[in-house]
């Protein structure tokens, strides 16, 4: 972190923000606010430069062509590749996750090269779309209560050795590859299939993202009954597909 202010950056919302990703960066600037912290949000459009300079960085979803145009932008501008070399912490969501993953089938049908920041390959699933609600026990080395979220892809993504499950289901389809997993990390970088918006449903990963950013342990209490009265009512709302 810079020594005035916590460098939120909110990557292209013109193309990846779906199913109200938005709501990621509001709650992380929410709560580093409520921490009295400094927050210097930066939104980046697709026809800007992604600084490097960030702490953290958030990506949402998005449909399949603006998820291609969105990744042949940041091959070519390379910043967050940058930014993860100096440590940042980057948090993705569903077509965020498979672009800074290895690759994913493009809106063409064509293998797309991604960002290489996940060992994480995507493709096209051939059953039905996933869609549906999410509930899932986080890695145990994150050490978070479970987590709740929905779903809405196409795409379904394999693992690679360099990467850990983020989650292991209970219900919904997460990667689509039929191995109970959801999402992956590795270091500073997280990538999962919840929307929700996913920080909002589970603000103790958004505070697990400013610990990363601050280097602390633990962050002051605040009052989360609000977090805690949606989290209560989404997972007992959460039906299994049938
Ligand atoms: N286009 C991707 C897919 O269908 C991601 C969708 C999304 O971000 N909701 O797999």
């Amino acid at each position: 972190m810079s020594e005035s202010s916590l460098r939120v950056v909110w990557v292209y919302p013109d193309l990846l923000s779906t199913y109200g990703d938005q709501g990621n960066v509001l709650v992380v600037e929410r709560r580093a606010r409520r921490r009295g912290l400094t927050v210097d949000r930066v939104d980046v459009r697709s026809d800007e430069r992604v600084p490097t300079s960030g702490d953290i960085y958030l990506i949402g979803g998005g449909e399949d062509r603006p998820q291609r145009l969105a990744t042949e932008r940041l091959r070519r501008d390379g910043g967050l590749e940058r930014a993860a070399g100096n440590g940042a912490i980057i948090f993705t969501v569903c077509a965020g996750y498979q672009i800074v993953g290895n690759e994913f089938i493009n809106d063409l049908g064509e293998r797309e090269p991604g960002l290489g920041l996940l060992d994480v390959a995507s493709t096209r699933g051939t059953e039905d779309r996933c869609v549906g609600d999410v509930i899932a026990d986080i890695d145990e080395r994150l050490g978070l209560p479970q987590l709740t979220g929905f779903e809405n892809h196409q795409g379904i993504t394999h693992l690679g050795p360099g990467v850990r499950p983020l989650a292991r289901l209970r219900m919904g389809r997460g990667n689509g590859t039929g191995d109970g997993t959801e999402g992956a990390w590795q270091e500073t970088v997280f990538g999962t299939y919840m929307h929700g918006p996913v920080l909002a449903r589970n603000p103790q990963l958004a505070d697990l993202l400013l610990k990363l950013a601050l280097d602390v342990n633990a962050l002051p209490p605040i009052d989360d009954r609000w977090y805690e009265a949606l989290r209560a009512e989404r997972m007992a709302a959460a039906v299994q597909p049938g």
